[in-house]
């Protein structure tokens, strides 16, 4: 049986002396970006992963007990990576002029307890931990697709010309290729659009173009 608040001390510690985190935390200064919170996303995504990896011996995977603490877990990392998400999009709209506010993400239960399910049938102790480490990170990332979503619906909505901006990482894979590129919000704008999907392993960053955006990347393929 683990208990939820000795995982979420045990994160709390990995991320805090974290030093990789700390300085995508300084880059968040100067280049408040999504890109960089992508970053970020991946690396809170990662800690959180070998937390739950350390505690997998205590979590019986077999009962309800991996679908309560799992989303409790997963739960933290949405409270940090939204608030980051935050902190960007409300730079940007301030920096456009613009007095929009930040648009939470729903926490994503489907997906939560579609990767508990996923665990559950792991037996193997290395594959579970690469699997936890893996799918707690593309849970993370998800975050923020999920917050691009969302934001870039509200400023669209709203009036303002809203691009969207998909950058493959180098050698993420030619699927991701293939995705790449600018796109107006209201093309892309049915979740299902393959912009919205993230394959495991996926950092490919998407970044929102409200005409202003700060520290744009620009080294995108087409
Ligand atoms: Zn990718």
């Amino acid at each position: 049986m683990a208990d939820f608040e000795d995982i979420k001390k045990a994160f709390r510690k990995a991320v805090d002396s974290d030093a990789e985190v700390r300085k995508i935390y300084a880059d968040l200064q100067d280049l408040p970006t999504y890109a960089n919170v992508m970053k970020l996303a991946n690396k809170i995504g990662e800690d959180l992963g070998k937390v739950l990896v350390k505690f997998a011996p205590e979590l019986s995977v077999d009962d309800l007990e991996l679908a309560d603490i799992l989303p409790k877990a997963l739960g933290l990392d949405h409270a940090q990576v939204s608030a980051a998400c935050k902190e960007v999009q409300e730079k940007m709209n301030r920096k456009a002029g613009l007095g929009i506010k930040y648009k939470e993400p729903q926490f994503n239960m489907d997906k939560a307890l579609g990767l508990a399910d996923e665990i559950r049938g792991i037996t193997d102790e290395d594959a579970l931990a690469q699997a936890l480490v893996e799918r707690v990170a593309n849970f993370s990332a998800g975050v923020v697709d999920d917050s691009i979503y969302e934001n870039a619906g509200v400023l669209a909505r709203a009036g303002v010309k809203t691009t969207l901006i998909r950058t493959a990482e180098a050698n993420c894979c030619d699927w991701c290729d293939e995705v790449a590129g600018v796109y107006d919000y209201f093309e892309v704008n049915d979740k299902g659009n393959d912009v919205w999907r993230r394959h495991l392993g996926c950092k490919c960053e998407i970044d929102i173009d409200n005409g202003e955006t700060i520290g744009r990347v620009n080294n995108y393929k087409k």
